[in-house]
């Protein structure tokens, strides 16, 4: 996605260990129109994929999930990192370990909005070591409904995520895909969804 990849170079800034942050645009301030073609681009990609529920992880996954949902015509569900008070009623648990904060969190999701038989599409802003999209896809996995896809904004592919999750059946479609931050220069790599389309 080409006005994704100038984003990234023109806004982007490289933090040591493998960390890029944006928050220009994805992380703190939201750009709502590139979040739009990014919804916009995940729904072409899923179009035929039979799509029944977005599930994303808060907080920096909603933006691109609730677009994707919009374009998909269905609901958006975020998975909480802390229990609320309210979520009174049964829930999934699944446990997560954060890449960035180094910490493990119980990530949750209300039973009442993942029903048996639903398609789920799984969206979030970094795929890095695959933690979080693991986590999101063993809650849908409880439910009884199936794991349609996984949509990331920003994959780092000299992470093992996508890899993995590859390797375990998912379909996994990454707007961009970051070979290596080394020496602070981000090197885009082949075969995103950038090059397909
Ligand atoms: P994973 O679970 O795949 O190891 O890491 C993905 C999660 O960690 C994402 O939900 C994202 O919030 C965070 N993350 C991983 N790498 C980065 C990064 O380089 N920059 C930012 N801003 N977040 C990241």
């Amino acid at each position: 996605m080409e006005l994704l990849r100038q984003k990234v170079l023109d806004e982007g800034i490289v933090l040591g260990q493998g960390v890029l942050k944006v928050d220009s645009f994805l992380n703190h301030q939201m750009d709502p129109f590139l979040m739009r073609e990014v919804g916009r681009e995940f729904a072409r990609l899923f179009a035929e994929s039979g799509i029944t529920k977005v599930l994303t992880i808060e907080s920096s996954g909603i933006a691109p999930g609730i677009m994707a949902a919009l374009e998909l015509e269905v609901p958006l569900i975020f998975a909480r990192k802390h229990k609320s008070l309210t979520l009174t009623e049964d829930i999934y648990v699944e446990k997560v370990y954060s890449f960035t904060k180094q910490v493990s969190n119980d990530i949750t999701v209300s039973k009442k909005f993942i029903a048996p038989g639903e398609r789920v599409l799984i969206v979030d802003d970094f795929l890095a070591n695959g933690e979080a999209a693991f986590g999101l896809a063993r809650i849908v996995e409880q439910a009884g409904a199936s794991v349609a896809g996984i949509g990331i904004v920003i994959e780092k592919a000299f992470q093992p995520g996508s890899r993995l999750l590859k390797e375990a059946g998912y379909r996994v479609e990454s707007l961009v895909r970051i070979a290596s931050l080394e020496d602070g220069v981000i090197a885009f790599a082949e075969g995103g969804e950038e090059a397909a389309g």
